[in-house]
């Protein structure tokens, strides 16, 4: 099978070896030393002042983002939070449950954030700002910048989702002055799913201390005094840490998040050529694309129905939506180890369906 979904990703070589390994035991010198590496190379990549810390959860993205939540928010906290799509309304769904005020800028579908959404809520007292920096649903890139000057002008604790834009769009989080990045393992990172990496700046730092965190597993105060010697409070998941250190050193290795981001890029660039040049029955229904993932709506036939022809009959998958996008959009990912070739057969095989009548 090839995998152009948005996760779990395909991985390269190095990275699959250690999935083949015994798990060794992980309280020792030489597996701190490899999550104090991993934190090093994960505030590089993401551009954070010397003083942010990383932590590693052993949890899907989403636990990553409830974790920010239950740390970092409470109920004297006024929260706006972009609706875009279905990790937005993950987001708005946690708010809910935290019990944390917001307002929800609901936004359609494939719809970018212009500065006319935020504009009534200047001035309005709001203390925290959630978004996607790429809400992966529907393929849309937000306006980040937008949002971090919102941010300054208005002293919010800002949010940042990048789970799906990590390492495949452009992302100086010192520069935006965000509190929180969230990423998981299985996304550009290209490794197993389970782990959630959170950075946090010293905003982020300083509401966790102060802040009464309902919840043992998922205490980032319990976090962070262990990982001041490279552990965690729990048994983590061992494995994808080191999974993870072999692949930021892999990118280390190629010339850092800059080279990774341009062959990301690159795939997203062919591809989406590719599309035009065979004149094929799709529309592309972002208006702000992000590199690491091309959402397309078919003219002529149910989404789904390609899906499940492309995984059935050409051992491949695309990435499929899920409720009332389901029949509308399918997306094509650029993330993971894919090549050009990848995508030669994707289209190959979009002509061949055309020719067949199916689209
Ligand atoms: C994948 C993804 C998540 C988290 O999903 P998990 O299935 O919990 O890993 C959250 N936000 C965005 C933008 C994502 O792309």
């Amino acid at each position: 099978m090839i995998n152009f979904t948005v996760g779990p990703v395909q991985s390269s070589d190095a990275v699959r070896a250690i999935g083949a390994e015994q798990v060794p035991y992980f309280r020792t010198a030489e597996f701190s030393e490899t999550m104090l590496e991993n934190e090093r190379l994960i505030k590089k990549f993401a551009h954070t002042t010397e003083n942010s810390r990383v932590v590693f959860l052993t949890c899907s993205g989403s636990g990553g983002m409830e974790t920010a939540i239950m740390n970092c928010l409470n109920k004297n906290d006024k929260a706006l939070v972009i609706n875009g799509g279905s990790f937005g309304e993950r987001f708005v769904e946690l708010l809910t449950l935290h019990e944390i005020p917001f307002t929800e800028i609901k936004l359609e579908y494939g719809k970018a954030l212009k500065p006319e959404h935020l504009v009534q809520y200047e001035r309005q007292g709001y203390t925290a700002f959630l978004l996607q920096k790429h809400e992966t649903s529907t393929g849309v890139h937000y306006d980040i910048d937008l949002v971090a000057d919102f941010c300054t002008r208005n002293g919010c604790f800002l949010i940042v989702d990048t789970i799906s834009t990590f390492l495949c769009d452009p992302f100086d989080m010192e520069a935006t002055g965000a509190g929180i990045m969230i990423t998981g393992s299985q996304k550009a990172l290209a490794c197993a799913p389970g782990i959630a990496v959170m950075v946090l700046a010293p905003s982020a730092l300083k509401r966790i201390e102060e802040n009464k965190c309902s919840c043992q597993y998922l205490d980032l105060k319990l976090a962070l005094e262990n990982m001041e010697r490279g552990q965690t409070p729990w048994t983590p998941a061992v494995g994808i840490l080191r999974q993870i250190n072999v692949r930021l050193k892999e990118i280390e290795a190629m010339g850092g998040a800059e080279v990774e981001i341009a062959r990301c890029a690159e795939l997203a660039r062919y591809f989406r050529e590719k599309l035009v040049q065979h004149d094929l029955p799709f529309e592309i229904v972002s208006e702000s694309l992000s590199n690491a993932v091309t959402p397309l709506h078919p003219t002529t036939q149910s989404a789904f129905e390609i899906f499940l022809k492309i995984k059935d009959e050409y051992g491949m998958w695309v990435c499929p939506n899920g409720g009332d996008m389901k029949d509308m959009i399918f997306r094509v990912g650029h993330i993971g180890y894919l090549q050009k070739e990848d995508y030669d057969k994707l289209i190959a095989a979009f002509i061949d369906l055309r020719e067949k009548k199916f689209i």
